[in-house]
This record gives structure tokens, C-alpha cells and sequence, in this order.
């Protein structure tokens, strides 16, 4: 039973800001996904969470514990890493019993104990007999996850433990990982670089750049309402069309097209904001935004109204379950997730039509 605070946390490095004052609480047995590119600073707020850094300003507590300052021995956190970090002369057993032998704290039999339930849960009695050279990647991860699990821990932190994994693995040991949670319960904190992970894992993920928090949301509000165009474009796959229009008389214009765009005010049912931010009535520049998929050929979606405009075939893209149109109107170019097997051909012309309740709109850069 753990809640985990964050109280404007900071950590530099001479000087480079790792982590520019965070604010955020992990509620007890949640699984919070940190996702955000190379060098945003996901790694450096987990290792200050396990005590492996040390905070500039700011404040950990968990539950009602200071801990900004405290050995990480003493947090009683279990930390899962992506290169495993197996003692590769010790046995699948001796690696998972090595931390609580050390600590003194277990007698033999509980050990034993706790070692045949991991072995049970991670389905890995096979492997505790073996080094860890005799083991394939998957089956060091799970002696690395049974090795945190032993501990019986307030919190796991864990930092990209599946991308040494190959692409059929990951899959497999993210439903495991989620399998895992639902069994212990424990608060878990998830970092990785991987939006579609961050998406499938998290019960709440949050979007960090630059050492800061961009979004904290479900995933499916990260998608629907993005804050800004950073996470509206990093997360999401393929990437959201962004599009520079004039926005005049609640219409997007750009050469080329219009498109209408939701009343101020206009509930889309979804908590969040209106996906459209109130402006003032003055023309201005802005960024459009729509999702691939929330693009349509109009013939699809003949329900979407006259509000059509007409563009012209780049390129066709099949990825099995859909078809992705690269298409131009004038200066601008976008892409539109069609129904798979649509018949198209590169310069053909196409009437596209959108749904005003699945526009965003940007401040531009
Ligand atoms: P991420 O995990 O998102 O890839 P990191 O937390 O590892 O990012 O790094 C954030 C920033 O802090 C980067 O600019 C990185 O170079 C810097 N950094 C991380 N650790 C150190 C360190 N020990 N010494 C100096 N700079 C560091």
C-alpha cells in the first residue's frame, strides 16, 4: 500500500536540467507509465524515486515518509532494468535470493517460500537451476521480475525492462506485466521511450519533454484531448496530420480547403476540455490537427455532410487493416487512414471529409 508524491522535484546535472520541477502523485497500486523521448529525463526521475540520484530541490515522500533523502536500502523499492543486471556465475535461484540473503532480513524457509511463489507466477521453476547464460532474453527478464517480486515491494520501478526484448517477446511480456499487476497489486512506475508500450501498459501515462510533464491522463484522454501539439503528435501511431490554417468565422482555411470547425462550447463527451480551445472571433494562425483515421474518403462517410474538400493521391501505403492515402492539397500534405483494399492511385483526386468533433487546434510554433 503505497502512494508516491512528488513535490517539485529537480535534478541537475552541472549544467543540464534533467528534471525541471515535477509535480505529481502515484496513487497506491496504480501502474503509471513515464514515456517521452531519448534524454527527457524518464530514467533520472525513476532513479531519483529508487534513491540511485539524489533530488537538487524538491521532495519524495511515500505515504506519509519523507524519503527525499533516504539510502535507497531503505525505500524498499525493487528496481527492474533493461539489461536485467543478473550476476551471470549465480544460478536463476541465487540471483533472485542473493538481495534478501544479503539483507537478513528472511529466514531460509520463508525464502524458499517466496521463491516457489514467484517461480509459480512467472512460470519460471525451469530456469531457477540455470545461469543466466543459459537463458534467453525473455527468460532473464522473468528471473530479473522474480527477483523484484521476492522482496514483496511497496513500489516496482522499472526502466525499459522489455526493449531488449525482441518484437513478438515484448508483446507477450506486456500482457504478462499487466497480468502480473492485476495479481499483486503494487504501485508500479514504467518508463520507456515507446508510445504504443506507454499506451498498452499504463493505467495513467505520463508524457514528459525537456524535464518537464507535458500530460498526465489515461491513455484514451492522451489520445482524444491532447493538452498541445507535443503530445498530441508523439503519441499516436501513425502521427497526427498537422496542418497550418487561418481560422476565420470558426472555419480552418487553408489554400485549398475549409473546414468548419465545432461552436464554442460544443461538448464532445469525453472529460477534458472541448477538443477546440476557445478563441476570440479574430482571424489568427493556428495548427490543425487531425488523426489520420479522422480523415474520410467522403464516399465513406456520407453522414459527415457537404463539408468536403478535394485532394490529390501522393502515395498509397497498405498496412493490412487499413490504407494510408499520402495526400496534397495545395502546399499541404497529410495523410488519411482509409478502409484496406480501397481502390486509389497516385494522382488520383479525392473528395475528403472530417468530423468537427475530432479536430484540434494549436497555437502555432
Ligand atoms: P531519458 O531516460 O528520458 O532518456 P535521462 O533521464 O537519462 O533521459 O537524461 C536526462 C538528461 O540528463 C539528458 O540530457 C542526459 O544526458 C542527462 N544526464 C542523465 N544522467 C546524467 C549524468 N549522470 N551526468 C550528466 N548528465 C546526465
Amino acid at each position: 500500500m503505497t502512494t508516491i508524491q512528488l513535490q517539485n522535484l529537480r535534478k541537475e546535472f552541472d549544467d543540464v536540467v534533467a528534471v525541471d520541477g515535477i509535480d505529481l502523485t502515484i496513487e497506491d497500486g496504480e501502474f503509471l507509465v513515464i514515456v517521452g523521448p531519448s534524454g527527457c529525463g524518464k530514467s533520472t526521475t525513476l532513479r531519483l524515486l529508487a534513491g540511485l540520484e539524489q533530488a537538487t530541490a524538491g521532495r519524495i515522500g511515500m505515504d506519509d515518509r519523507d524519503v527525499t533523502s533516504t539510502e535507497p536500502k531503505n525505500r524498499n523499492v525493487a528496481m527492474v532494468f533493461q539489461n536485467y543486471a543478473l550476476y551471470p556465475h549465480m544460478t536463476g535461484r541465487r540471483n533472485i535470493t542473493f538481495g534478501m540473503k544479503s539483507a537478513g532480513a528472511f529466514t531460509d524457509d520463508e525464502i524458499d517460500q517466496r521463491v516457489e511463489e514467484a517461480a509459480k507466477t512467472l512460470d519460471i521453476a525451469d530456469l531457477l537451476d540455470r545461469k543466466p547464460e543459459a537463458m534467453s532474453g525473455g527468460e532473464r527478464q522473468r528471473i530479473a521480475l522474480g527477483r523484484a517480486i521476492v522482496r514483496d515491494p511497496d513500489a516496482f520501478l522499472m526502466d525499459e525492462p522489455l526493449s531488449n526484448l525482441d518484437a513478438k517477446l515484448r508483446i507477450q511480456m506486456r500482457a504478462e506485466l499487466t497480468r502480473l499487476h492485476a495479481e499483486l497489486e503494487t504501485t508500479t512506475v514504467y518508463v520507456t521511450h515507446d508510445q504504443t508500450e506507454a499506451m498498452t501498459l499504463g493505467e495513467r501515462v505520463v508524457v514528459m519533454n525537456d524535464g518537464r510533464l507535458m500530460q498526465v491522463d489515461s491513455p484514451q484522454v492522451l489520445y482524444d484531448f491532447p493538452e498541445n501539439r507535443f503530445v498530441a503528435e508523439f503519441i499516436g501511431d501513425p502521427a497526427m496530420n498537422m496542418i497550418d490554417v487561418t481560422v476565420e468565422d470558426g472555419t480552418a482555411i487553408h489554400d485549398g480547403f475549409e473546414i468548419p470547425l465545432p461552436g464554442a462550447g460544443t461538448d464532445a463527451g469525453t472529460p477534458g476540455t472541448d477538443p477546440i480551445p476557445e478563441r476570440s472571433g479574430d482571424r489568427h494562425d493556428a495548427v490543425l490537427g487531425v488523426r489520420p483515421e479522422d480523415f474520410y474518403l467522403a464516399q465513406e462517410s456520407p453522414d459527415l455532410g457537404d463539408a468536403t474538400f478535394t485532394a490529390t493521391v501522393d502515395v498509397t501505403e497498405p498496412l493490412g487493416d487499413s490504407l494510408l492515402v499520402h495526400c496534397s492539397v495545395g502546399d499541404a500534405v497529410f495523410k488519411i487512414q482509409a478502409e484496406p483494399r480501397t481502390e486509389l492511385q497516385s494522382g488520383d483526386e479525392i473528395t475528403v471529409a472530417s468530423d468537427p468533433e475530432r479536430l484540434h487546434l494549436f497555437d502555432p510554433e
